[in-house]
């Protein structure tokens, strides 16, 4: 793994941002690796950690088409659907259940 240099909290160089600050600017990582990190030390905890990005290399985000809706809509409605009944269950599965929560507990009494 090849050494990322480490910045000191609010001492980042110009040039780089965090994906949330990238995306303020309507911009997005676009597939380059993590630049840097910054790192702002706690008390008996270790550092947070922020990754950065080089703002040079950012790319402009991708506006939402119908398309892209419809392919959002679709992968939300599988991610609701129980993979045991093949019921939307209105909620996304968890995984630590990987099914409903009915299918999970079979002999659970049902809340009225
Ligand atoms: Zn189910």
């Amino acid at each position: 793994m090849a050494a990322l240099p480490v910045f000191r909290w609010r001492l980042a160089p110009d040039g780089y941002a965090t994906r949330r600050q990238l995306r303020a600017r309507g911009l997005r990582p676009g597939g380059q690796p993590v630049a840097a990190t910054l790192e702002r030390p706690r008390r008996r905890r270790p550092p947070l950690v922020a990754h950065l990005y080089r703002v040079d290399l950012a790319m402009p985000v991708r506006p939402m088409t119908p398309g892209r809706w419809r392919a959002h809509a679709a992968m939300m409605r599988a991610r609701r659907t129980c993979p045991s009944c093949r019921h939307d269950a209105g909620y996304v599965i968890p995984a630590s259940l990987g099914k409903c929560v009915p299918c999970a507990y079979p002999n659970e009494q049902r809340a009225a």
